[in-house]
This record gives C-alpha cells, structure tokens and sequence, in this order.
C-alpha cells in the first residue's frame, strides 16, 4: 500500500510540476514577447524622428558623424512609392519595391504599423515595426525573435537541472507522505480501533476506524455465540450418553440375570418385557436426538404452503391409540389454518405436546387442542387438565434433558427431549411460545405463529 501511495503521489508531484513548468514558460514567452513589442515601437519611432530631423545623414552620418551602426535590428527607409532608400542590412539598389509589406500598408494608412513573419526554418520570427514620417516616407525597424522552440533549446540544460531537482524533490516528499499516512495505519491497534478516533493522525481515517470497531463487535459477538452454540452441543452431546446409557446398563443387567439362568421361569416373560420397554425407551431417544439435531442443523429444510389444521388432525390420528390407552379424549377444535412452514415440523409441535397433554394426565383426563387463525396469525393451543406443573419448574421444562419429575417421567416414556423440539420448532417459524399451568388443574400451552 506504501508503494501505491508513493507511486500516486509522486506522479501527482510530477504532473502537477509538468503542466506549471510548461505554463510558466508559455507565459513568460508571450510577456516577455509583448515587451520586445513594445520596444521596438518605441525605438522605430524614435528613429523616425531622427530620420524626420536629419534626413538620410541619420543613416550614412555627415563630416566627424559616423553611419548608424545597426547590429541587432535593421533599419530600412522607404520612399512613399515603396522604394528603399536605405537597408542597413543589403544593398538598398537592389531590393525589391516594399509598398505591398503589410506593416508599410499600415503605416502609410494609419501612421504606425507592425506585423511578423516566420523566416523559412521557421526556427525564428522576424518583427516589423514601421513609422510614417511627415514627408510620407516610411521608417521600418525589424528584428528577430526567436520561436519558443528555439528559445526552450536555448533554456535547455536548466529546464534539465531544474527537472532533475523537482524529480528528487518529489521522490523525497513522495517517499515522506507515504510513509508518514501509512505508518500510523500500521501502529493501529485492531482490538481497540475507537481509541484513536480524536488522535490528530487518525482523524481523517475515523469513519473506517468506527466501522472496524462495529465489526470488532459483531465478531465478539459472534465469536460468544458460537462459543455458547459449542458448549451446549457439548453438553447435549454428554447429556445424550448418559441418557442412553442408563436402558442399556438395565438391558444388559436383565440379559445377563437371563443368560446365567437366575431367573425363575414364570418370571422370563415379565422380564423380556422390561428389555422390550428398556429398548423402545433407547428408540424415542434416538429418534429425538435426531430430530432436534435436525432442528439445529434446520437451515436446509423445506417451507411450504400447509394448514396447521390439517397436520393437527394427523398428529391426533397418530396419538388416538396411545390415548386410548392412557383413557384420555382428544378434542380438536378450530378450523383451517393456512399456514406457511415445514411441515414435519409443525407435525413434531403438535405431536409432543399432545403426546405430553396425554401422558401427564389421569384416566378420565382430556386434551383439546384447538387451531385458530386471525389476521396476522394462527394460534395453537394444547390444553390438558392433567397433573399440570408447579410454578418454579416452568422456566426450565424446555431444557434439554429437563424433567419434572425424573421417575414419573421415566414411568410414562418420557426422554425429556420433546419440549425442546417444541421450542427449537417454534423458533424456526418465529413463533412465541406460553405456558400456563397449575398443579392438579392442568396445563395449557399456547404457540402463536406469525402468518406468512
Ligand atoms: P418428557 O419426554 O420427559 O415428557 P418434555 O421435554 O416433553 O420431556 O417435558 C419436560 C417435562 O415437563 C416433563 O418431564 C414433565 O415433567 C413436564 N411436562 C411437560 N408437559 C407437561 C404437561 N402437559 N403436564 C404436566 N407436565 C408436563
């Protein structure tokens, strides 16, 4: 990045000089060329008023006088007819009529011309100034003025010097800029970004050092959460073993009282049974690890346009016989609830919390659950008038693992799985759950589903 800061700066440097370089001398060659202007009139008319006074003894002198010396300019007299009367430069007898030059013209029409003609090489201007005298003769000065080439050929080594010392010139200040805008960028602190923001060498950075500190916080945060996520993975992890564990140490403890022959006849069919119910524990385990893994993991499932009527009505279907068996009625109530979600889901939500409405329940008990949908929403509601739950555990019944009542719970085949599955359900479809319960009365638990 130095390098590129360099790199910019020191051909903005480089630019910047070239153009006011070449400015400068453009200017100056236009000042200084109206100045030689000026000048030359000035001197023609002088020596028009010479020529007036004196006549042609201005030119060639007279006794002691010496002719006019003519080095840098020329000076030629021209008869009103347009013949030279006198060339400081040539031979005035040979030189063609001049009445057609264009400062001539002027002068005889205006009393003053000027006008300017490049020579064949163009290397170089000739300048004519030309003054009316009051006999009607015509006094021209002319002199040369070199072309901007020419005059840049002549300035040549010192535009080199100069150029050569406004590169090292630039390079060095160059090479100091970038240094001093990046160093203080590479003394940054990332951790603590906002701590330069009033510093003077940060100043100008200051929106980006704010956007790095809110990064610097969602990546905290961020950070946090997946730590937590990983914690708790872990602790559902060791959770999940042990759980399982314990049927499978009952399981092998009744094979191996089987297998070394410790159990009475009449009493193999008691225990076959234990096994049976052991293993069938150790199946919904498994299956409700795997579906609130599932439900972590639950970015990828399908949404879809359902009825949560419709998946109520075969979650009820499903229970029917295990209500039976339990003496519990189920009631449904409501009507069609479009709906829209994934539907195994949905199916999962009603499932347990009915199958809980049943198992938490007395013989003679009812569930009801009813699907309402109102504008903006659908509401379920699971209500029992089972054993309902005592106000201190209702925080935490949708922990992982959480049960009331470890053995009751154990007793009615419960993996203390199925009100995360309710909670982590909901969550996917922003639904918030409620609870009200009291001991003896019932429960009745309300999940309410924002509509599409
Ligand atoms: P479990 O598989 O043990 O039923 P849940 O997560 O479904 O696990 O429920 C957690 C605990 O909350 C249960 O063990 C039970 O003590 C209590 N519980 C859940 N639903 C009800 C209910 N309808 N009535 C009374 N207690 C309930």
């Amino acid at each position: 990045m130095s390098n590129k800061i360099f790199k910019s700066v020191w051909s903005a440097a480089l630019a910047v000089f070239a153009v006011s370089l070449a400015l400068i001398l453009g200017l100056c060659y236009s000042y200084f060329s109206a100045v030689q202007v000026n000048q030359l009139k000035i001197e023609t008319q002088l020596a028009a008023r010479g020529a007036a006074i004196c006549g042609m003894d201005f030119f060639t002198g007279s006794g002691d006088e010496q002719a006019l010396e003519a080095e840098n300019y020329r000076v030629t007299w021209i008869a009103s007819d347009g013949s030279v009367l006198y060339d400081s430069a040539a031979d005035e007898s040979s030189m063609e009529n001049h009445l057609a030059r264009e400062e001539v013209q002027t002068a005889l029409a205006e009393g003053y011309g000027e006008s300017s003609r490049y020579s064949a090489t163009l290397s170089e201007k000739q300048l004519y100034a030309a003054q009316l005298l009051p006999d009607g003769t015509v006094l021209r000065l002319s002199i040369r003025q070199a072309a901007v080439w020419t005059l840049l050929l002549g300035f040549l080594p010192l535009i080199c010097v100069v150029i050569l010392f406004a590169l090292a010139l630039s390079f060095l200040l160059a090479y100091r800029l970038s240094k001093k805008i990046v160093e203080p960028i590479n003394a940054l602190d990332l951790d603590h970004p906002l701590r330069y923001v009033d510093e003077p060498d940060y100043r100008e950075i200051a929106p980006l050092l704010r956007r790095l500190e809110e990064q610097q916080t969602q990546l905290k945060s961020d950070q946090e959460k997946l730590e937590r996520t990983s914690l708790i993975r872990q602790e559902f992890t060791a959770n999940a073993s042990h759980e399982l564990k314990t049927p499978l140490h009952a399981i092998s403890g009744y094979a191996e009282l089987l297998e070394n022959g410790m159990v009475r006849d009449t009493d193999v069919r008691p225990f076959a049974g234990k096994i049976r119910a052991e293993s069938q524990r150790m199946t919904k385990l498994v299956e409700d690890i795997i579906d609130l893994t599932a439900l972590d993991n639950g970015g990828g499932m399908q949404r879809e346009d359902t009825d949560l009527y419709r998946i109520a009505e075969n979650a009820i279907d499903s229970l029917e016989s295990t209500a039976e068996a339990a003496q519990v009625t189920l009631h449904l109530q409501g009507e069609s609830a479009p709906l829209r979600g994934i539907p195994s889901v949905l199916y999962s939500i009603i499932y347990n919390l009915c199958d809980n409405g049943i198992r938490y329940n007395h013989a003679g008990g009812h569930v009801t659950i009813s699907v309402e949908p109102s504008p903006g929403s659908v509401t379920l509601t699971v209500q029992d008038d089972g054993i309902g739950i005592p106000q201190p555990h209702q925080e935490r019944i949708f922990e992982r693992f959480y049960q009331v009542d470890k053995s009751r719970s154990k007793a009615a085949g419960g993996t203390g799985l199925g009100l995360s599955i309710v909670k982590r359900g909901a969550l996917l479809h922003h639904a918030a759950i409620a609870l009200e319960s009291a001991p003896d009365k019932g429960s009745a638990f309300t999940v309410t589903f924002p509509a599409a």
